[in-house]
């Protein structure tokens, strides 16, 4: 078993121990401290790096595909636009256009930057809108 591994190296660690995790939040293996166990095995951990306390994940795990020469700024970008367009696969897309009323979580498809997401709503008639190729600021009802 693949787990066995990772049980029985959490055995021989204690609470406030210092362990090897990968962080949710920076995305890669790093120092944690083991913040709480359940049974033998190490359930949270704190990261030292940006101090974000998840569940322990097993740095020899494979991580989701790499890409290590885009900002991780852009990842999460990326991200949030594939779980957007994801979410609202079945939405069909209202052109933009200047006079347009939108919401959160609208689809809209725009002439130039294809199909895109409301992401938030700005003050001043804006909106910001996830595109692939990342977000825009738009203005609208005017
Ligand atoms: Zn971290």
């Amino acid at each position: 078993m693949a787990t066995t591994m990772a049980a029985e190296q959490a055995g021989t660690v204690a609470v406030s121990d210092e362990v090897v995790s990968t962080c949710t939040k920076c995305k890669q293996a790093l120092a944690h401290t083991i913040v709480s166990k359940v049974k033998q095995r190490i359930a949270k951990v704190k990261c030292h790096t940006c101090g974000t306390i998840h569940r322990y994940i097993d740095p020899t795990l494979p991580v989701k595909p790499k890409t290590p020469r885009k900002p991780a700024a852009q990842i999460a970008q990326e991200a949030t636009y594939e779980k957007l367009i994801a979410m609202t696969a079945n939405q069909k897309g209202q052109p933009y256009s200047l006079s347009g009323v939108f919401k959160e979580h609208d689809v809209i498809e725009h002439s130039t930057f294809g199909r895109g997401i409301v992401t938030h709503l700005i003050p001043g008639n804006k909106i910001q809108v996830a595109f692939a190729q990342g977000e825009k600021l738009l203005v609208y009802r005017r």
